[in-house]
């Protein structure tokens, strides 16, 4: 089948007819839905489909042993999601297999198209949840008390899509077994296209946290109180942004408050407490580190002048992850040699490449995004550009599978 031939069965599913935005959440209709296309589509093609106890879709190309080459992405969005974020991943990675089977190539060690669950933690707020499980990094206690927004546990959705929870951990077993992971994803940013390139190689991903700033005042009367007399903690925060901002271009990190609760929330009222949410990236720890003290001690600095108290937790943290560089280099030749100059990039994206970085060798093929927009309907990749990422997918998994 062609690239779109299989683009257009997968392109309606989970989508909403309002919005035009993706809905796959994990172990719902529209989850189901997407595994049992990829499913029938890796069946017909040969390939051996095996669920593992977390979730993740495993379908092999060849007999089950160590040294496999695995590709894939994931199939779930977030709300209102772009069709290619992770899609793009699968679907070409069958249509890499459908050029390789074109030309009667057969895998000297085994080919595995992998579609990792709940990558986007859309539904239970962990993301790189299917890896994180695969890999250890994630308990299977913490992981089935997770929640959605209506209460639902993971062990429960889990169950009632037919997948037993008490299976849930870590598989030492197929992480070992695993020579190279490349992950295809459609390019989150705009870097490539300034370039003229369709296909990147990812370098690295930014190391990456959120912190959590609670201001906190004094509710009061929005029409009785002299300005004087008032502890608003909306000043600071509303500053605090504006420093966020100031850093971030300072260091050349990012830097967004993108989420924020005020109490008690009323129009008439000054706000008695605000809670806001920082997510900072940065190309180096260094760096994020010093873009972070700053906003926080601009944080300390003003809100006294307000009479308003701050604290600030640190909520998570990712360290920079490195793909392996000799792998990225070894695919860089593969690419040359079939006439594509792919240039390396870093991002400040999390991937499930990137979390089995930790432990075996990974790389990552970026498929040109005109408009860099991303977690959005919006988001795109042009029709000559993902084939160029079956054909250089296909390039080099005919290199990492074929003989030595
Ligand atoms: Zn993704």
């Amino acid at each position: 089948m062609t690239f779109s031939d299989l683009w257009r069965e997968l392109e309606p599913i989970g989508r909403d007819p309002r919005t035009g935005g993706y809905r796959r959440y994990s172990w719902t209709p529209a989850d189901a839905a997407c595994r049992a296309w990829f499913t029938r589509q890796a069946q017909q093609r040969g390939l051996r489909v095996e669920p593992d106890n977390n979730g993740n879709l495993w379908a092999w190309w060849g007999e089950r042993r160590p040294g496999a080459v695995v590709t894939g992405s994931h199939l779930d969005s977030v709300p209102d999601g772009g069709g290619f974020d992770g899609a793009l991943g699968v679907v070409t990675a069958l249509a890499a297999v459908d050029l390789l089977q074109a030309k009667t190539f057969y895998p000297e060690r085994p080919v595995v198209l992998a579609v990792f669950t709940e990558e986007e933690g859309a539904r239970f707020g962990v993301s790189c949840l299917g890896s994180r499980l695969l890999t250890g990094v994630f308990g299977p206690d913490a992981a089935r008390g997770l929640t959605d927004e209506g209460g639902i546990t993971l062990a429960e959705a889990m169950a009632s899509a037919g997948h037993d929870p008490g299976r849930i951990g870590p598989r030492d077993d197929l992480v070992g077994g695993i020579a190279a992971i490349v992950e295809l994803h459609v390019e989150q940013g705009r870097a490539l296209a300034p370039m003229g390139a369709a296909i990147g190689l990812a370098e690295g991903i930014w190391p990456h946290g959120r912190w959590r700033f609670d201001f906190t005042g004094r509710a009061d009367h929005a029409g009785t109180t002299r300005l004087a007399d008032r502890q608003d903690p909306m000043l600071g925060y509303a500053r605090t942004v504006l420093a966020a901002r100031e850093a971030a271009a300072e260091e050349g990190s990012l830097a967004t408050f993108g989420r924020v609760i005020a109490e008690p929330n009323g129009t008439n009222g000054i706000a008695s407490a605000v809670h806001a949410w920082l997510d900072a990236r940065a190309a180096d720890e260094d760096t994020l580190t010093r873009t972070v003290t700053t906003i926080r001690s601009s944080a300390e600095r003003s809100c006294p002048q307000d009479g308003v108290t701050i604290s600030v937790r640190q909520e998570s943290y990712t360290p920079a992850v490195r793909f392996d560089p000799v792998l990225r280099d070894r695919l860089a030749e593969v690419l040359a040699a079939t006439g594509v100059n792919a240039p390396v990039l870093p991002t400040g994206a999390g991937h499930d490449a990137a979390v089995l970085a930790a432990r075996v060798p990974a790389a990552m093929l970026f498929v040109r995004n005109p408009t860099g927009i991303s977690h959005s309907p919006a988001e795109h990749a042009d029709l000559a550009d993902c084939e160029a990422g079956v054909r250089a997918l296909a390039a080099v998994l005919e290199h990492l599978a074929g003989p030595k």
